[in-house]
């Protein structure tokens, strides 16, 4: 059984939350990876392997029965936060009666390090009972680039993913997340001098001003399939018909359907645009598909919350608007809980804070629900 010190525990968390690790401040990343790789080195049983995750640097694969190809659980979690560098000197991790506070605390330090506890203290031959994996990546809070095919490689083999991010601060867990794509538009009309001979010119801005009003026709708020140009420039002067223009544009969807048909709409104008003589380009930039509960993961759902309930935890679910990286797992058919890390609130900001009373009975509920689903 495991004997929980919290003052212990936070003074293992510390050194992880102060480091400056935001996406691609590889000192940090690494600083942290490393220190992970030692906690599992100095449990018997695992191995861990780095993964070269190009720009974003090095993340971590940590099994116990490494040359077996199956794998029950996969355990997720990501080593980088949102914060500029400068950070951790500014607001190094600090705690009162009820709360942590620093960067990342609970996006998600707390959540990578009760994977650790929890292996720490299951039971030997449960674990050897099983086959589990443990992916650390460094990328996700920009959408997991660099690491997505590797962590989907892993996921087409496992036979569960729980994602460790924290529980909402109801202590409710993520069972579903918005999909979410962006696009870079650049449009190449031609340039004609705006009084002598405007019939010349083709404006970029006006091919733009077309695209503007049936992409925010394209919206659906019953649906949840929302669409948001948020960036525009173009044009060089106003005595000139634009030759350029350019727009970012947003998608965020529950049904993978629904943007399937947004994005061959896109590409339908892009092939036909409204003005001839304008060429547009369109790039997507960031692609990450909804997280719908499939009918395995409701049976999973079921199985934490009778766990959950033995533990005397109170379990709600939530559909989150922003994605993680659940949603890469979950749309490969893999059966997909998030939000079982320990309560955090205002994630991103400099008010981010880990609920102590709750860092405990998650570890043990993640626990019990490893023990289950070994057995
Ligand atoms: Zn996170």
């Amino acid at each position: 059984m495991m004997k929980f010190n919290l003052a212990e525990y936070l003074e293992e968390l510390r050194p992880l939350i102060n480091v400056d690790c935001g996406t691609y401040t590889l000192e940090g990343i690494e600083c942290v990876a490393s220190q992970f790789e030692q906690k599992f080195q100095a449990m018997t049983g695992w191995y861990v392997k780095r993964v070269d995750c190009a720009k974003a640097g090095v993340g971590l694969e940590i099994r116990n029965k490494p040359d077996t190809e199956q794998i029950d659980i996969m355990l997720v979690g990501h080593l980088d936060t949102v914060f500029a560098k400068g950070t951790a000197a500014q607001r190094p991790m600090s705690y009162d009666n009820e709360k942590a506070y620093g960067p990342g605390v609970a996006d998600m330090k707390s959540g990578l390090l009760n994977i650790v506890y929890a292996l720490r203290h299951l039971e030997p031959d449960l674990i050897d009972k099983c086959s589990i994996c443990v992916c650390m990546n460094p990328d996700e809070e920009v959408g997991s680039a660099d690491s997505v095919a590797w962590l989907q490689s892993v996921a087409k083999h496992a036979k569960h993913a729980l994602v460790v991010e924290a529980a909402r601060a109801d202590g409710g867990l993520v069972k579903a997340r918005k999909g979410r794509a962006c696009y870079q538009l650049n449009f190449h009309g031609v340039a004609a001098h705006a009084g002598n001979e405007p019939q010349n010119g083709r404006s970029a801005i006006t091919e733009l001003a077309h695209w503007i009003v049936a992409i925010n026709g394209m919206t659906n708020f019953d649906s949840g399939t929302t669409l948001n140009v948020g960036v525009v420039s173009g044009g060089t002067n106003s005595n000139t018909v634009a030759e350029y223009a350019d727009a970012a544009v947003e998608v965020r969807f529950w049904s993978n359907e629904e943007y399937q048909q947004v994005d061959a709409a896109l590409k339908r104008m892009q092939a036909n645009p409204f003005i001839d003589g304008v060429s547009v380009a369109l790039e997507r930039e960031v692609y990450k598909p909804a997280m719908m509960p499939s009918e395995r993961t409701e049976s999973l759902m079921k199985l934490v919350e009778t766990l959950a309930q033995e533990l005397e935890i109170d379990i709600k679910w939530h559909s989150a608007g922003g994605g993680s990286d659940a949603n890469h797992m979950a749309i490969l058919g893999i059966p997909t809980i998030d939000g079982l890390g320990a309560i955090g609130g205002h994630f991103h900001s400099d008010k981010e804070y880990l609920l102590l009373e709750s860092i405990e009975p998650r570890i043990r509920l993640l626990m019990r629900i490893l023990q289950q689903l070994a057995a």
